[in-house]
């Protein structure tokens, strides 16, 4: 039978590998008694019975225990002793790429098979999977992709999803789907994977699926607070207040303060804490230390007295993101006892990195080395670094959070969960006893919630309601009603309203053609839509850069003590655009050059930019290349430049940018000898003064369209362009005929207009043909 073909084929390729493999450090009987050993093992009679007899199952166990390589295995193993391997297709879940590739290599090297045989991966843009394949590692956003052509799931026999605990919007959006396909298909069976955390929160989701609890073992972790660091290290704090402090961002503002424990803490703790003997001087230096950026000499001076004084092991750094990442490498480098590189391999570890560069975590270091990651909490549960005895935790992680009211995200690091803080402390404790070192004092962790909230409370929902429209599941607010746990219906309303008005759903709320589109590309649909127009109006490079800026960060800095240096620089690199994001796309290719000549950190530091920000949107541009190249809009293997016909025309590039950025438009209106600004919603604004275009008396054009809006002293427009009415008119949202008669109204009648109405109905026909070109 097929089957047994299947079977003596995989023995034999088994073997196959086995004989060839050079490189596996373990022997299949090594490898086999490291399985039994783990507490998974002991119950897998008791989880292949319960999924046989269940249909949904809900699996809970502490981080190490074995559940992601060892469940799914045990069903596939099942299946095959049963002859029914060749019909079995086992798919399991990761919100991450790099846990879906690192999980998958863990099982093929564990029955001794190349990846890509009978177990393989697939995430966007790249798989490794065959014919053969019967255990498939995906990502949570490859799941819910393959439902739109598979709305049954058809020929799956199993899926498990992983790391349910996280909550994160794309896990909690799939069971909602699932719970109601799981009646459809009465054979197809679920598997729920979660650490320790709230399991019943999911049983009960699931009419009360049977819950198991694999029980684990971990050493013991020794926890040391800021209080006890500062003693050992004798380190004191100062707060760095660092030049480049306030860069301006989009997602960058601060939340409100309400949310902050700390805040809540700082109602009840006296103005001078002393901490033993070291006293952190002030109430207000202790809030900018906390509240605001990490002190990295605090986690450098940590590494280094482990290092020095305490026993082996690796050191796990969880920190917020790439920048702290970058800058503490570079300090690393040049730290005197920590930059001996014979002595210490340090790697950092993050979700935007290459693939490639990811895998050299798991390469074991040469055993003389100590072996330091700089993670950010993607190293929280779903990536398991062995011997790891030691962990740093800033007690901060980027969340984003939205605020339905004022209609803002940001994404700030705020600080974590004890749930979290539970998670990276035991990742310490895996392979001997551990110490983790939590820099934040105790009275700190005491006042972290709980548990953080879920993901699909706190992010804008755009990109959750183009994804409820693409897999047809009916009334966007009535299908997020059964959430796990809903969001509040002024953000799915906002949603809804903000995908109207850029184009993306009609009036009844259904797809349109360039919605359709946008459900294809992971990304914020205004940042989507900017890159469609950009590939079809010839202008794609310019636009991959600023979409880079706009979903990453500026990369202007601002120096607080060489203002007007910088702003001159800026306005430099403007020109007469009148336009902040010209400015930055103009610093980014001179930037390109000054790399090119290798001059790059000169440049960089001259002209008052981030070296950090613009390679992360270099990565991003490729990143942005290789989805539309994905969904067909350009090939990639011609390159940007291919459709740049009009790259260098500053009136195509400003309409693009209106394209994207549209409905944020203010009218400018000429006062006199100067210029004062409206917008829609709030009436008067005034433009931030890290603009090129602050003080600027008279503007050659009508309107100014912006990136966003922050609420200061007063009501700022931050960076802004100003464009014509045409640019509006073509590439802004729907057009009416003013009520008035003479005329055209935009947003609801805010904007006007005069024309005739043979101009209106040109320029809806002009329109017409605009559409006509997403219609492919
Ligand atoms: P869980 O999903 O319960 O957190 P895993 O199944 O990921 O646990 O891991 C089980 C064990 O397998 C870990 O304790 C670790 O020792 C080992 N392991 C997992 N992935 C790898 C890997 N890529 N390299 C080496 N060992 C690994
Ligand atoms: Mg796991």
């Amino acid at each position: 039978s097929s089957s047994f073909d299947t079977m003596k084929e995989k023995f034999s390729s088994e073997l196959r590998e086995l004989q060839n493999s050079k490189k596996a450090s373990l022997s299949a009987k090594a490898m086999l008694a490291f399985r039994e050993k783990l507490p998974a093992y002991k119950l897998k009679d008791e989880f292949l019975k319960a999924v046989a007899d269940n249909q949904v199952l809900v699996v809970s166990g502490e981080t190490g225990c074995g559940k992601t390589t060892q469940l799914p295995q045990f069903i596939l193993e099942q299946e095959i002793e049963h002859l029914r391997g060749a019909d079995c297709s086992i798919i399991c879940t990761q919100p991450r790429r790099i846990s879906a590739i690192s999980v998958a290599a863990r099982i093929a090297s564990e029955r001794g098979e190349s990846l890509g045989e009978t177990v393989g991966y697939q995430i966007r843009l790249e798989a490794k999977r065959s014919e053969r394949t019967r255990l498939l590692f995906c990502t949570t956003g490859v799941l819910l992709r393959r439902l739109v052509q598979e709305p049954d799931l058809a020929g799956v026999s199993h899926l498990l999803v992983d790391e349910i605990h996280e909550r994160g919007i794309n896990e909690d959006f799939l069971i909602i789907i699932l719970r109601d396909l799981l009646p459809r298909r009465p054979d197809l069976r679920l598997i729920l994977m979660s650490a320790t955390l709230n399991a019943d929160l999911f049983s009960r989701y699931f009419g009360n699926a049977p819950v198991i609890h694999i029980p684990g073992f971990t050493f013991p972790v020794a926890e040391l607070f800021l209080e006890d660091i500062l003693e050992k290290t004798r380190y004191k704090i100062k707060p760095e207040f660092d030049n480049y402090q306030g860069n301006s961002r989009r997602r960058r503002r601060q939340p409100s303060a309400k949310s902050d424990p700390l805040t809540e803490m700082f109602e009840d703790v006296d103005v001078d804490i002393q901490y033993k003997n070291y006293s952190l001087p002030t109430r207000q230096s202790l809030e900018a230390w906390a509240g605001g950026q990490l002190d990295l000499g605090l986690v450098e001076a940590t590494i280094e007295h482990i290092c020095r004084h305490e026993g082996d092991g690796a050191i796990l750094v969880f920190l917020t993101g790439w920048d702290e990442i970058s800058k503490l490498l570079e300090k690393i480098k040049v730290n005197t006892y920590l930059g001996n590189s014979s002595k210490f391999l340090v790697l950092p570890l993050h979700g935007s990195m290459p693939t490639v560069n990811q895998r050299e975590i798991f390469d074991r270091p040469p055993s003389n080395m100590r072996q330091i990651v700089l993670a950010t909490n993607i190293a929280e549960s779903s990536i398991t670094i062995d011997d790891v005895v030691y962990v740093i935790d800033c007690g901060k992680a980027k969340e984003t959070s939205y605020d339905a009211l004022n209609k803002l995200a940001c994404l700030l690091p705020s600080w974590i969960s004890k749930a979290s803080a539970h998670q990276r402390r035991g990742r310490a404790g895996r392979v001997q006893p551990g110490e983790c070192y939590r820099l934040y004092p105790k009275v700190l962790h005491d006042a972290m919630p709980q548990y953080q909230l879920p993901e699909i409370l706190r992010t804008p929902l755009q990109e959750l309601c183009l994804n409820i429209k693409s897999l047809q599941l009916g009334a966007i607010a009535a299908f997020l009603a059964k959430a796990l746990q809903p969001p509040d219906p002024l953000s799915v309303k906002n949603a809804i309203e903000i995908l109207k008005t850029i184009g993306a759903l009609d009036d009844t709320e259904e797809l349109t053609a360039l919605g359709r589109h946008l459900c294809k590309l992971p990304l914020d649909p205004n940042i989507g839509k900017m890159l469609l127009m950009g590939s079809i109006f010839q202008c794609l490079d310019p636009a991959l850069t600023i979409a880079a800026a706009l979903a990453h960060r500026d990369p202007f800095v601002l120096p607080i003590n060489r203002k007007e240096e910088a702003d001159a620089v800026k306005r430099s690199f403007a020109g007469d655009s009148c336009s902040d994001h010209i400015a930055l796309l103009k610093a980014f290719e001179a930037w390109k050059g000054a790399k090119r000549s290798g001059r790059e950190r000169a440049f960089c530091w001259e002209n008052f930019l981030s070296p950090i920000t613009l390679q992360m949107m270099d990565d991003m541009r490729n990143q942005f290349l290789d989805l539309l190249s994905d969904i067909g809009f350009v090939n990639k293997s011609k390159g940007a430049k291919a459709y740049n016909h009009y790259g260098d025309d500053m009136e195509m590039i400003c309409a693009v940018l209106c394209a994207g950025l549209y409905p944020n438009v203010i009218q400018c209106k000429r006062r006199g000898k100067r210029t004062a600004f409206y917008s829609k919603d709030v009436g008067k604004v005034d433009i931030h003064p890290s603009s090129v275009n602050a003080g600027v008396h008279l503007f050659p054009l009508p309107y100014m369209i912006y990136s966003d809006k922050v609420k200061t002293s007063s009501i700022y427009i931050r960076d802004s362009t100003n464009i014509s009415d045409y640019a509006l008119l073509l590439f802004g949202g729907s057009l009416m005929p003013s009520k008035s008669g003479e005329g055209i109204e935009m947003l609801g009648g805010y904007l006007h207009f005069s024309a005739p109405v043979s101009t209106l109905h040109l320029i809806q026909r002009l329109r017409g043909e605009l559409d006509k070109l997403l219609q492919r």
